[in-house]
């Protein structure tokens, strides 16, 4: 059985899609099958792993029509493509932000993606790259998933939002999903050089300690980690022996322990 991970925050530009694209790597380079599922309609961990969204006929929008048109989907009308490092993606392209309407229509609507993951429960992990926001396909990740995992940027607004990700959590936990864990919070885009977010740092882990776990993983500001998604490859492939690859490599590693 593949276990299923969302990386979710409902605020842009906290490194989602990054972490999503890195993370996978890392479970691939320790040997794992991993899919990753691009569940944000602007599409940018398709572009990242080198495809264009624009050009693509079979996405995951087409695969959650077809689940709510109660036609099965298969591994093979799937369309999974692989990336040129070789990290296999269900892609998606604008089309997706349809599926907002078209599922909170459907009854059940919440459980399409779930439905779409059991045909490809062969793999080892199945990361999910959600849109910024709390609607139908944030709770479709949740509910299809064994964990969430919230990277958060060390700024003290951020923090705020965290309360309200948790209470849908919480909810999705209750009603539709029990055995969906909160894997942890883990940081992004630190800057340690200034003092703000050295301050940040503390204030997280008192303010989550005992509530949610965080992670001693922090993924510091860089700009490889800016330049790797123009050249359609993860940090790992593009920039192997940065800081920022062996920082999510490290934070894998944490995944994996957790778990034990
Ligand atoms: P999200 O998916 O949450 O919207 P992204 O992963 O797309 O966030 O990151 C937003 C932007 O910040 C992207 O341009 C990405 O390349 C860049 N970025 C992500 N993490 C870092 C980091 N640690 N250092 C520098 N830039 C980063
Ligand atoms: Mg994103």
């Amino acid at each position: 059985m593949a276990k299923i991970i969302a990386v979710a925050n409902q605020k842009g530009g906290v490194g989602k899609t990054t972490s999503t694209l890195s993370l996978g790597a890392a479970f691939k380079e320790l040997g794992n099958r991993v899919l990753l599922v691009d569940l944000d309609p602007q599409g940018s961990l398709t572009l990242a792993m080198g495809s264009d969204p624009e050009t693509l006929e079979h996405t995951v929008y087409t695969a959650l029509r077809d689940v709510a048109e109660h036609e099965e989907v298969t591994r093979d009308n799937l369309h999974i493509i692989r990336s040129k490092e070789g990290i296999d993606l269900i892609p998606t392209n604008i089309e997706l932000s349809q599926a907002d309407i078209d599922l909170v229509r459907e009854p059940l609507g919440i459980f399409a993606l779930r439905d779409i993951l059991q045909a490809v429960s062969d793999y080892d992990y199945i990361f999910i790259d959600c849109p910024p926001s709390l609607g139908i396909l944030t709770t479709n990740a949740l509910a299809a998933a064994n964990q969430v995992i919230i990277p958060l940027q060390a700024d003290y607004l951020a923090l705020k939002g965290v309360n309200l990700l948790l209470r849908t959590i919480t909810k999705i936990q209750r009603r539709a999903n029990r055995n969906l864990k909160i894997g942890g919070v883990f940081l992004t885009m630190a800057d340690t050089r200034t003092l703000h977010t050295k301050e940040m740092i503390e204030t997280t882990h008192s303010a989550l300690d005992g509530k949610i776990p965080v992670f001693q993983t922090m993924i510091k500001m860089s700009v490889y980690l800016k330049e790797a998604p123009v050249s359609g490859q993860s940090i790992l492939a593009y920039a192997s022996d940065t800081n920022s690859a062996a920082s999510y490599r490290q934070l894998a590693q944490e995944m994996i322990e957790a778990a034990e």
